[in-house]
């Protein structure tokens, strides 16, 4: 059978054009790829030969060996581990099966210079070959399987796919170098790449050329090192290796555990947000080993979904070797692991709050929102996770915790209040907060999507009620403000304002659950709040949004009896004959409300004909 040709993926078509056309300065990087994945598959090789050693079959020592052809300009990379078959080769190397593609190309056209260090990251690392060769050739057999296949492709539209006979286990990856990358035929360079990047890969890499063949790194696994022996620059590596990622760690967690359980954990918490840390399916990226072996990066019960920012791996002593991936999860040894892992994160998270405030702040930035859902979904750690939480507030920038708060907190002060928003200078311009803000009682602003949702579930804190400001029932009254409250304009008389009630109450009808006057506005005429029962309007809304909540519960109109507006409104509803006059202006004022809450008019052909017309007699007098 010939050759077939076969059409890149356009996603990958569209990569490959941005990878052999731009100029790099870090070009080496394709070595560390290609290694990382020869890497990988010698480990799928060796997880699936603990249940069917005829895998191995005769070549149990696995490994990678790069050959370099001076006379050819060729650099080759070869492992003996699971291979890839015709499909596979088609499937791996032709199309991306993973959601970064996109946001790799983005990446790569906002970073300038073009930053190839950011390919791995993205899962697409393979191609990164194409920098530096005119032609690729993919050679492989895969573990169990007779039949060789030959992929090839010189980087533009397509590729070939054809028989190649009988060919060794595993894969060989042969270059073409192109004619800027002569550096990589030297021996010299090759080796301190591979020092470099490849250090930690616990397989032996040897070197091979002009005859001599040599073994260039130390080929252990480097958690089982002594913590000592490691050097920051060999974490970084690993870190990178493991994490798919390319920032220096923010934090490094070492740990041998030897009790009941026998386990060693290596974890990196990131500096930087990974990409797809908000993807919807939460998966964590750590890697469970069992006595060295690597066994899966998709162990579910191993770590929470609220810490899936952690990179690394945890390798077990006392898991069998042979059990299936489907088991792990109720494992109750892995959920032992799980549990310390997640004490000793936390403590050392707690470590480093205390350390250094401002780092921590940063982490707060990147991780906060993730480390929040802990506290709806792990009901042992909620105490632990609000106490390390940082919020902003209506004192300043800072990011304060709960416990500055409660130190905050106003004589009479027993509710810690909140409110949540998607952005930060709406929150702090709403009418909401105005009575809090005249009296200097501290409100948190909360914006990430995930405080509506904690907050909904979390009663308290220390004893302190946590409370939403846009719910009605609040009383302010019993608070003694420390501020000079500002002189308050005269009130409406309330005679007079208890008519404008029913008049708006008559004019709005079912649209409202009640009309009232309150105190916690001091400049806005009116503002809107959910009932004490009912959900707080922003959950509601996002519920809403992702089709959970079936309606929107009316809320509660709340009119500030001493604003200049709502006054002449009451003196008009008390003199009678001017209902309609009235009922107009209240839809107009009930609209306003809305349109501060994000929420747009009821009626907005409706509202705009009530605005011009009141224009229009504004203009006329
Ligand atoms: P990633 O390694 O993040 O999956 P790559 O672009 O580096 O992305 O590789 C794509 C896929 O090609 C790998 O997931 C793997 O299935 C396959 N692959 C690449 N190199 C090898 C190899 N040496 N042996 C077996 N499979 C390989
Ligand atoms: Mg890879």
């Amino acid at each position: 059978m010939g050759a077939e040709t076969l059409s890149f993926q356009a996603e990958v078509a569209r990569l490959l054009n941005i990878v052999t056309h731009s100029l790099y300065t870090n070009k080496e990087i394709f070595l560390r790829e290609l290694i990382s994945n020869a890497s990988d598959a010698c480990d799928k090789l060796r997880y699936l030969a603990l249940t069917e050693p005829a895998l191995l079959d005769g070549d149990a020592t696995l490994g990678i060996r790069i050959e370099i052809d001076k006379p050819g300009r060729r650099l080759a990379v070869i492992d003996n581990g699971i291979g890839m078959n015709r499909d596979d080769l088609v499937q791996n190397l032709g199309t991306i099966a993973k959601s970064g593609t996109a946001a790799f190309v983005e990446g790569m056209a906002a970073a300038k210079p073009a930053d190839m260090n950011l390919i791995g990251q993205f899962g697409v690392g393979f191609y990164s070959a194409f920098m530096v060769a005119d032609r690729v050739e993919v050679t492989s057999r895969k573990a169990g399987e007779n039949q060789g296949w030959r992929w090839a492709s010189e980087g533009a539209g397509s590729f070939t796919v054809e028989e190649a006979g009988e060919v060794p286990r595993g894969t060989r990856i042969e270059l073409q170098l192109n004619k800027e990358a002569d550096e990589f035929l030297e021996r010299a360079r090759i080796d301190r790449i591979v020092k470099t990047y490849s250090d930690h890969i616990a397989l032996p890499i040897t070197v091979a050329a002009e005859g001599a063949e040599e073994k260039v790194n130390s080929a252990a696994a480097i958690w089982a090192r002594p913590k000592a022996d490691i050097t920051e620059q060999q974490h970084r590596e690993f870190y990178h290796h493991v994490g798919h990622a390319f920032d220096a760690p923010w934090l490094t967690i070492h740990q041998k555990a030897e009790g009941t359980i026998e386990y060693t954990m290596l974890l990196y918490v990131p500096s930087e947000k990974p990409f797809d840390l908000f993807d919807p399916d939460r998966k964590h990226k750590v890697k469970l080993y069992v006595r060295r072996v690597f066994v899966t990066d998709h162990c579910e019960g191993l770590v929470p979904a609220w810490l899936r920012f952690l990179r690394g791996v945890v390798d077990s002593e006392d898991l069998p070797l042979n059990i299936s991936r489907e088991t792990l999860q109720a494992n109750p040894i892995v959920q032992k692991i799980r549990n310390a892992l997640v004490r000793k994160v936390l403590s050392e998270i707690e470590a480093k709050a205390k350390q250094d405030a401002e780092s921590f702040a940063k982490f707060w930035d990147a991780f906060g929102a993730v480390l929040k859902e802990g506290l709806y979904e792990d009901f042992e750690h909620r105490d632990r996770i609000l106490k390390l939480a940082r919020f902003r507030s209506t004192e300043g920038d800072a990011l304060v915790t709960l416990d500055d708060y409660i130190g905050r907190m106003k004589e009479g002060q027993s509710e810690i209040y909140f409110m949540t928003g998607e952005d930060l200078g709406k929150l702090k311009t709403s009418p909401q907060l105005e009575g809090f803000k005249a009296k200097g009682i501290e409100v948190l602003l909360l914006t990430d999507p995930v405080d509506d949702f904690w907050t909904s579930m979390v009663p308290a804190y220390e004893g302190k009620a946590l409370r939403s400001v846009t719910r009605g029932g609040i009383d302010l009254g019993g608070i003694k403000g420390a501020k000079a409250e500002p002189p308050k304009e005269e009130a409406a008389k309330e005679g007079d304002i208890a008519t404008l009630i029913a008049v708006v109450k008559t004019a709005l009808g079912e649209a409202v659950k009640d009309v009232r006057a309150s105190d916690r506005l001091t400049e806005s005429p009116v503002c809107l709040v959910a009932a004490e029962g009912d959900m707080d309007m922003r959950l509601a809304r996002l519920l809403r949004q992702t089709g959970r909540a079936p309606e929107a519960a009316a809320r509660i109109l709340e009119l500030n009896p001493r604003h200049a507006l709502v006054k002449r409104l009451a003196a008009l509803a008390a003199a009678g004959g001017a209902a309609d006059q009235v009922g107009e202006a209240a839809h107009l004022l009930f609209d306003q409300a809305r349109i501060l809450e994000g929420e747009g008019p009821v009626d907005p052909a409706a509202f705009v004909r009530r605005l011009n017309e009141a224009l229009a007699r504004n203009l006329a007098a």
